[in-house]
């Protein structure tokens, strides 16, 4: 089955659509006046310079102070470290101002941000410090500890740390307190704006090269299919290194001049409180976000400003869609599927279907054009068949950086393939029936079963392992370990949890440890992960 968003949504959204070139593809995009988020700053510090840009609870920025701040970190970026086109900066920030006009300065000088994600360990990062070959980490003290131990073996010329600086590191504040102009400096919508790092079902974590046609694009599909309009102001309770936080949120008001409240860390109480105190009129998060919101005392006489409601980044349970439904009569709600790879969203559920279509995710947005693939064949399915989903559109990132192998086999005849597994029906609306890649979805918060299984592997007490994701009541998915001891020797699961904890993300390590005789396996000698769970 093959769907295209320009064919479902109605023509006030569809019919101004025009035909563009990007990385050798023809495709559909959506009128702009504005092309790289260096545009998108400066319209809306032109456009609305006093309104809220950016709220903590530390500060307040307008427009107009968030580009005088960003041209100031671009002009010290410039002229301490000739950071040119094409760098990579990482930063390694929870949600914050620094946060914010780290991604604007890298924008401004052409250059790229790579967004780390902030629960990593020190190995973790270690990898996507090289691989980038980030020139600058620009992170937050809280963080150092993962950092202290590879500091020797990351390329980055300069560390710069916001709060207190480590020996050896600079103060943030050094890159905010110059008079260095940032140079002018030509940029390209189908540049490359950031980096972000998705797990591969094989091997080691892949960096998603997202363009400045990709944001806007989507900082435009949110725009026509949520109803988002000027003066919107959102609460982010989501991470803004990945892309629903980031694009869905940050660049998507900058985009329309709104405003952008930012929790530090996600916080269900401060969240209720914020969304009245701050009059929120639009969210978006993953499901657990607004289940923990849900659980606070007094959240269901909250949020009566809220207008537009997204959920989405893992299945949303029906009852989770009703109970938000009798919460917010007055908003309306869209589950939203997509991924970092499409510059977040893919889909969006049309306007008060929300319950009707109760387990589906919705049309293509307008620019995207979908089909599902048979596993096997490569066959184009019928309406109605399970298959692969594969994505089409300007929204769809062009590779993956320094790793032409997984460019090619993920989106190389320029069909993006998803890992999903989905059913299209008639009327263009899809359900995202299961996975194909073998990951676990805790929240929102990926994990991809090989990268657990390698590292429980390394345990010199473990012979062979399995991770399977297990049903949680919050969470929608947990990780489940199965590990088969060596000859000899026996498993003590704590011991085998801390070792995970010491490599990778608090998030990915196992809730459950089963210590097993043998793993399960089909006579051709592959795991059978569904006797597992
Ligand atoms: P990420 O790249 O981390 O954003 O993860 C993308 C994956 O999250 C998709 O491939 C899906 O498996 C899952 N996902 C995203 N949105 C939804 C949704 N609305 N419903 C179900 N699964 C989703």
């Amino acid at each position: 089955m093959r769907v295209r968003g320009s064919d479902l949504w109605p023509a006030p959204l569809t019919r101004d659509l025009v035909d563009e070139t990007h990385h050798g593809h023809r495709l559909r995009g959506y009128p702009r006046d504005a092309r790289t988020l260096g545009d998108v700053l400066g319209r809306a510090a032109a456009r609305v310079p006093d309104r809220d840009a950016v709220v903590t609870r530390e500060r307040r920025l307008t427009w107009r102070e968030l580009r005088a701040e960003v041209d100031r970190m671009a002009g010290a970026l410039h002229a301490r470290h000739g950071v040119k086109p094409g760098d990579r900066v990482a930063l390694l920030l929870l949600n914050s101002v620094d946060f914010c006009v780290g991604v604007f300065a890298c924008a401004r000088l052409g250059a790229v941000a790579v967004t780390l994600n902030t629960k990593l360990r020190a190995p973790e990062l270690e990898f996507m410090l090289q691989n980038s070959g980030a020139r600058i980490l620009i992170m937050h003290e809280a963080l150092w500890d993962e950092i202290a131990p590879i500091r020797a073996t990351v390329p980055c010329e300069a560390v710069y740390v916001a709060g207190r600086p480590p020996a050896g590191t600079e103060p943030l504040d050094r890159l905010t307190d110059t008079r260095e102009r940032p140079p002018a400096v030509v940029v390209d919508e189908d540049d490359t704006a950031f980096i972000m790092y998705t797990s591969g079902t094989t091997g080691r974590p892949k960096g998603a090269l997202g363009t400045h046609v990709g944001i806007v694009t989507s900082s435009i599909s949110f725009e026509r299919c949520m109803g988002l309009g000027d003066g919107e102001r959102t609460l982010v309770a989501v991470p803004l290194f990945h892309v629903t936080g980031l694009i869905g949120q940050l660049l998507t008001m900058a985009w329309l001049g709104g405003t952008t409240v930012v929790m530090r860390t996600f916080d269900a109480a401060e969240a209720i409180r914020l969304l009245d105190a701050e009059r929120i009129t639009y969210m978006i998060a993953a499901p657990t976000v607004f289940t923990m919101m849900l659980q606070q005392p007094g959240a269901r006489d909250a949020g009566r400003s809220l207008r537009r409601v997204g959920y989405g980044g893992a299945p949303t349970p029906p009852d989770g869609i009703v109970a938000l439904r009798e919460w917010l009569p007055q908003a309306t709600l869209q589950n939203a599927y997509g991924m970092t790879e499409t510059s977040s969203p893919t889909t969006l559920m049309p306007f008060g279907q929300e319950l009707a279509r109760i387990s589906s995710v919705g049309w293509p947005v307008p620019i995207a054009e979908l089909r599902t693939v048979d596993v096997g064949t490569g066959r184009e399915c019928a309406a109605d068949e399970v298959g692969e989903l594969c994505i089409r559109g300007p929204h769809v990132v062009p590779g993956y950086w320094a790793n032409p192998e997984a460019t090619a086999a993920t989106m190389g005849d320029g069909w993006m393939r998803s890992g999903d597994l989905a059913r299209i029906d008639a009327d263009g609306y899809v359900t995202i029936m299961d996975r194909l890649k073998d990951m676990i979805n805790r929240g929102g918060e990926k994990i991809y079963c090989v990268e657990v299984e390698d590292v429980l592997c390394a345990h010199p007490a473990v012979l062979e392992a399995a991770v399977v994701g297990v049903a949680d009541p919050v969470y929608g998915e947990a990780v489940k370990a199965c590990v088969v001891p060596r000859a000899g020797v026996s498993v003590d699961p704590d011991d085998v949890r801390r070792f995970v904890a010491a490599r990778l993300a608090k998030f990915k390590v196992p809730r459950e440890i089963a210590v097993l005789d043998a793993l399960p396996r089909n006579p051709n000698g592959k795991v059978i992960k569904s006797a597992l769970r």
